[in-house]
């Protein structure tokens, strides 16, 4: 029996990355079958609607979705549909390896890296609890719960245990927000107290990014409310080649999303230029959630052949090639290995 998936292709660059993902996910011979729903901008112009029913009918049937980025306006205008599907499937854990590509030049080329964040997704600043209290001043709401606190806490020590790493830094702002990352924090050393053998540390999210650009191979687990762990990932991300590269999960009691970090860069768009590679890793992790391990495999073995020779790498990477060709050759990678 193959096992469906949501398939989510979003905006912007999404569905080129969707489609090319598809593409080597089905080379790899992985029993999966695709249902394709939307959201976005393109399911606003077609059913009058940002995150139509269809999409939670599919993800209540499937618990398995893989997304593209969608647009959220900069200032205004529509709430952002990561959050609302983060929190309305319960989705409180944001997993995001960070790992150097062999043959990917960057700055840290040289540097043995290989972190993980662990990001809480369901709350703090991104609540969207925002007014204005008298004209010209405006509060947005810092929601911290002890619920979620644990739940993130637990699930990233819970990886820590079970995949055998070494050390998990605790990311905080604790000193200024003292109630909320206070409360953050209390919840981190409780759980890492039942945790013994797992080194547990922690770190003000100024002098974490600092440390996290000049000594980035110290770091093993990062675990940060919602707001810090955005923007840490976009930095890890520029660690190891930028946002073409890292991968991501959105992972709950019953249900995942797989997706990238990045957006859907409009700058880009429509062009053939987009790194597929963050998606494509996405889909490892999927594929790994869902049991197709060999699939799994298969896919991360030609994605790292395909950078160890450079010769068909996308232009954010260095490379000549445009989204069409580096896909071809992960595909024709995944089929040497048959
Ligand atoms: P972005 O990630 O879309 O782009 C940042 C920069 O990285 C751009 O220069 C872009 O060209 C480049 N880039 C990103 N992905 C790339 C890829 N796969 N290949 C090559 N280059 C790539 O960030 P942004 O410009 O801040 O956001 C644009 C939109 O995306 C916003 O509406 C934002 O809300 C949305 N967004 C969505 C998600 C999501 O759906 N998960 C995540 C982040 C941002």
């Amino acid at each position: 029996m193959a096992r469906q998936i949501t398939l989510i292709p979003g905006d912007g660059i999404g569905p080129e990355v969707a489609e090319a993902t598809v593409r080597v996910v089905e080379a790899t011979g992985a029993k999966v079958e695709w249902e394709r729903v939307e959201a976005g901008a393109k399911a606003l112009e077609d059913v009058g609607q940002l995150l139509p029913d269809d999409v939670f009918a599919s993800l209540e049937y499937t618990h398995v979705g893989l997304k593209g980025p969608t647009t959220t306006p900069v200032g205004g205008g529509h709430q952002s549909i990561n959050v609302a599907l983060r929190k309305k499937l319960g989705l409180y854990v944001n997993f995001r390896p960070v790992r150097m590509l062999p043959g990917l030049k960057t700055r840290y080329s040289d540097v043995p890296l290989d972190l993980a964040i662990f990001r809480e997704n369901t709350e703090d600043l991104y609540s969207g609890l925002e007014h204005e209290v008298i004209p010209d001043v405006v509060e947005s709401l810092k929601i911290i719960t002890k619920a979620a606190s644990m739940k993130i806490a637990r699930a990233c020590f819970e990886y820590a245990r079970r995949e055998q790493r070494r050390k998990v830094t605790a990311i905080h702002k604790a000193n200024i927000m003292k109630m909320s990352d206070g409360l953050f924090l209390k919840c981190c050393r409780e759980v890492a107290s039942e945790f013994r053998e797992i080194e547990y540390t922690e770190l003000i999210v100024d002098n974490a990014c600092m440390q996290l650009v000049m000594r980035p191979e110290k770091f093993d687990l990062l675990l940060l409310p919602n707001l810090y762990g955005d923007i840490v990932s976009d930095l890890a991300a520029g660690l190891v080649g930028g946002l073409g590269i890292v991968p991501g999960a959105n992972l709950g009691d019953r249900h995942a999303i797989f997706e990238a970090v990045h957006g859907t860069a409009p700058d880009i768009a429509g062009k053939g230029i987009a790194n597929p590679t963050a998606l494509m890793q996405s889909a490892v992790l999927m594929l790994a959630h869902i049991g197709e391990r060999a699939a799994a495999a298969k896919l991360e073995g030609a994605l790292r052949k395909v950078y160890a020779e450079r010769t068909h790498l996308t232009g954010d990477v260095g490379g000549p090639a445009g989204t069409g060709e580096f896909t071809e050759a992960v595909v024709s990678a995944i089929s040497e290995r048959e």
